[in-house]
This record gives structure tokens, sequence and C-alpha cells, in this order.
């Protein structure tokens, strides 16, 4: 089974989550910039963030055998704080590197009229620097998060097969359903999707532009879902191949649109990244 976790915070996990992660089938996996779970207090650590995301995380993953790209966005939740509005202005240059392949996490966490901008201003810079666009969807109140973030992308402009609409549920699936949109599912260990009511969503609406992601961050998560997912799809009937639409294919043509998506040659990772090897002193 090879899987491409479209949505993971590798940042806040181990090597030892790499090690089974690569152990499990994860080739590819794509890190969208979030919010660190403490405010930051101005625009310059995102600077920090967004280096790491593009150099230091790619090189690390690489070390397993697996391919790292990045999203980046100023997160739904930091939009709500002044101090990191000037990130805004930040994005342009990240948005031309090449391990960038898409615009996000952007949306709404509580839907505040400086959430309204900062996702409305993004999807400008997605259309603007010809990139897809993943689209959190709010924990709280999510069937109206979801519309109001539908009528957001519309209003945009944006290509909705370029938008990638996430952290969906049986409610809100049905919403998302017809707009041509992709659509995202996190799995998670003990709240939102699990495997079982994946599987069943995929029986109900196809594997067709239908992507699982772990999401695992610094909270409780787990980076070995997808393949979990993977297992249980087996287990209800779908064949390998509907596996490896769901968990490699569909991600690789989602992200893909950016024509920055690079998953050649895995098994030869760099020997250092600015001088230093994951070998503490750099030998
Ligand atoms: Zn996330």
């Amino acid at each position: 089974m090879r899987i491409f976790d479209p949505h993971i915070h590798m940042t806040s996990r181990t090597t030892d989550d790499y090690e089974r992660m690569a152990a499990a089938g994860v080739r590819a996996v794509v890190e969208p910039a979030f919010w660190l779970g403490q405010p930051r207090t101005s625009a310059a650590t995102f600077v920090d963030y967004f280096d790491s995301l593009i150099g230091w995380e790619p090189f690390r993953a690489g070390q397993f055998g697996v391919r790292h790209h990045a999203t980046v966005a100023l997160n739904p939740k930091e939009a709500n704080d002044p101090r990191c509005h000037p990130v805004l202005d930040l994005l342009p240059r990240y948005l031309d590197k090449d391990g960038v392949v898409a615009v996000g996490e952007i949306g709404y966490d509580s839907m505040t009229p400086a959430e309204d901008a900062a996702f409305a201003a993004q999807l400008a810079l997605a259309v603007g620097h010809d990139l897809p666009a993943l689209v959190h969807t709010p924990h709280r109140d999510k069937a109206r998060g979801v519309e109001r973030s539908l009528a957001v992308v519309t209003e945009s402009g944006i290509d909705p097969g370029r938008v990638l609409v996430d952290h969906l549920n049986e409610v809100t699936v049905k919403l998302v359903r017809d707009t041509g949109c992709w659509l995202g599912f996190s799995i998670y260990p003990d709240t939102k999707m699990t495997p079982g009511r994946m599987v069943e969503l995929l029986k109900t609406y196809g594997t067709e532009r239908m992507l699982v992601n772990s999401a695992a961050d610094w909270g409780r998560s787990d980076p070995l879902l997808t393949r979990a997912t993977g297992e249980a799809m087996l287990l209800a009937g779908f064949t390998d191949d509907d596996v490896d639409r769901v968990l490699w294919r569909n991600p690789v043509e989602f992200y893909g649109q950016s024509g920055r998506l690079d998953l050649g040659d895995l098994d030869t990772p760099a020997a250092t990244f600015a001088g230093n090897s994951i070998l503490r002193g750099g030998e």
C-alpha cells in the first residue's frame, strides 16, 4: 500500500513517527502551515516557521524515505490577531518556492470579520500564483462554516477543482459533494472521523475527489490512521486499486495541479541541510 498523507503537521512529530509511517507505506506528505498551539507574537516568527517547512522538515522527512511538501498561509485562528496580519505581505515570496504546493490552511475558525478578510485575500493569492487552496473548516458550527466557506470560494473566482475542503464529516460531505471541490477527511483516534465511518462514506459517495488524512499535529492524533483506513477499505471489499486511488492518486492529482509535486527518487536523501544532519553535531 502506498500512502500520501495530504495533511499532517510533521514539525510536531518525532522521528519515531517518520519511521513508523515509512514502514506503514507512507511515501509522501503535505504539511500545511498552521498555528503552534500558543499565539505567535510577531509576523517575523512565521519566517522561521515557513523556512523550516520548506527546508529542514523536507530534509528530515527525506532521511526516512518520505517526500515532504508544504502549503503556506496565515491560518484561520491567527487571522484574528493583528500582530500576525503582516504575514500576508510575506506570503507571495513563499508561494513562489518549489516545495510549496498550495495556499493553506485557510478558511474559518470562529467566522469573524478578520477571518473573512484573510480568507478572501489568500484565495486571491492562490488565484494570482496559480496554486490550489487547502480550506480548513471549523470544528464548531461545522455546517454553517462549510456553507459560508463555499460561498467565499465561489466569490473568489478560483476553479473549484483547485480547492480542497478539509475536515469534512457525514453532515458536511453533502454540502461539498456537488460543488466540484475536492473533499478531505481527517481521521482521528477519538473525535471526528474514524476509519470505519470513512469506509461508510466511501461506500455512499465513491472514491472520486475523496482524500483521507491524519491531520496529526501536537494534539492527540495518529499518523498511521491513513493506513488503518486503507486496511478498513480492503476489509469492506474495496479493491487495492480503490485504496491506491484514495490514498495515493487523488492527493497526487490534487496537489499536482501546482506543477511542483516532485515524487521522483525517494530513496536518495540529501546528506545534510545547511550543514546539519539529523545526527546531533552535524556529522
Ligand atoms: Zn491542520
